[in-house]
């Protein structure tokens, strides 16, 4: 009975021997699959996108930039006799650009922000029907070519107005005092200054009614139409403020014998305002004046049958419409 006993234990001993071996074995099986050696292969499976490098080498591929093609418009595409019309050539391109109309009117250009502009002025008289631009663009490589747009130009149905002169003011109908006083305010805006000094609408210089509009034929004293009308006349009381329409450089400052007190303001690019039969003028030749700036007072000085202001705009020498530049930003 002992040594039965004596023989459980020695088995019962051995098999918790060969379970602590066995587990102890377990362990150290185990222990060398968990070291990093079974994540080694990981790093060189994520190592493998290195093969990537190729694809940078394709981005690089879009180099060649198209630059895209100039685009040129004329806006309004229909303009009225006395209106005015810019042609736009939009480009991201640096040019240089010149062209004319086809009834050989020179086109100059200015720079604006992303395009090119040139402003055209109709004259009251101006041929109606289709007009065609041709701009001449080199580029900085020397590279040339030309581009046409169109624009068409609708017959404005001016009216005649009766105008009586009283007679102390005949003399200042004479074509001798009126042409002469033509040609020293051609002269006055014949100059292009470079920069362009307004912004925005131009505004009305003055408040009240138009009595007088842009273009009209005027007959004096029952004669037979002669010339138009240069401006507009908007009537308004003796002494009523007069504004600069837009900012500029004062050109004249003074009287004239047929448009009285005048102010004449250069904007810059051949464009030009004139305020005239004044009373009294609030700005120096020279001087340089804001858009809205009070620069003097409504009166009839010179040829004029009651207290108004007569307001005038030139382009390039052209007389146009000085509502126009109220009604829309140009360029
Ligand atoms: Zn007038």
């Amino acid at each position: 009975m002992r040594q039965r006993v004596r023989n459980l234990l020695t088995i019962l001993a051995l098999s918790f021997s060969l379970v602590v071996t066995s587990c102890a074995s377990f362990e150290f099986t185990q222990a060398p699959t968990s070291t990093p050696t079974v994540l080694k292969p990981t790093p060189t499976t994520t190592l493998t996108p290195t093969s990537v490098p190729p694809t940078p080498t394709l981005t690089p591929s879009p180099t060649p930039t198209p630059t895209p093609p100039p685009i040129v418009s004329t806006e309004p595409s229909s303009v009225n006799q006395g209106g005015v019309a810019v042609i736009k050539l939009v480009t991201s391109s640096s040019l240089e650009v010149n062209g004319s109309l086809n009834n050989g009117h020179r086109l100059h250009f200015a720079q604006g922000n992303g395009y090119y502009f040139s402003i055209i002025g109709l004259e009251a008289w101006s041929s109606p029907g289709t007009y065609t631009a041709t701009l001449n663009l080199r580029y900085a490589d020397g590279t040339e070519t030309s581009m046409t747009t169109t624009f068409e130009v609708a017959t404005t149905d001016f009216r005649v107005e009766q105008i009586y002169v009283p007679p102390d003011q005949i003399q200042l109908l004479d074509p001798v005092v009126v042409n002469s006083e033509k040609e020293q305010l051609n002269d006055l805006a014949r100059p292009t200054s470079p920069e362009k000094r307004w912004r925005q609408v131009f505004l009305v210089p003055t408040e009240g009614e138009i009595s007088s509009p842009f273009g009209e034929r005027r007959s004096y004293n029952g004669g037979p139409p002669d010339g138009y009308h240069e401006g507009v006349d908007i009537a308004a009381p003796q002494g009523a403020a007069v504004i600069a329409a837009n900012s500029g450089i004062v050109v004249w400052a003074g009287p004239m014998k047929v448009r009285g007190n005048a102010v004449v303001i250069d904007h810059g690019l051949g464009v030009y305002s004139g305020y005239f039969h004044l009373d009294q003028v609030l700005v120096q030749p020279s001087q340089s004046v804001e858009r809205g700036l009070a620069i003097a007072t409504v009166g009839q000085t010179g040829l004029s049958t009651g207290p108004h202001l007569h307001w005038e705009t030139k382009i390039g020498g052209t007389n146009v419409d000085p509502l126009v530049w109220t009604e829309r930003e140009i360029p």
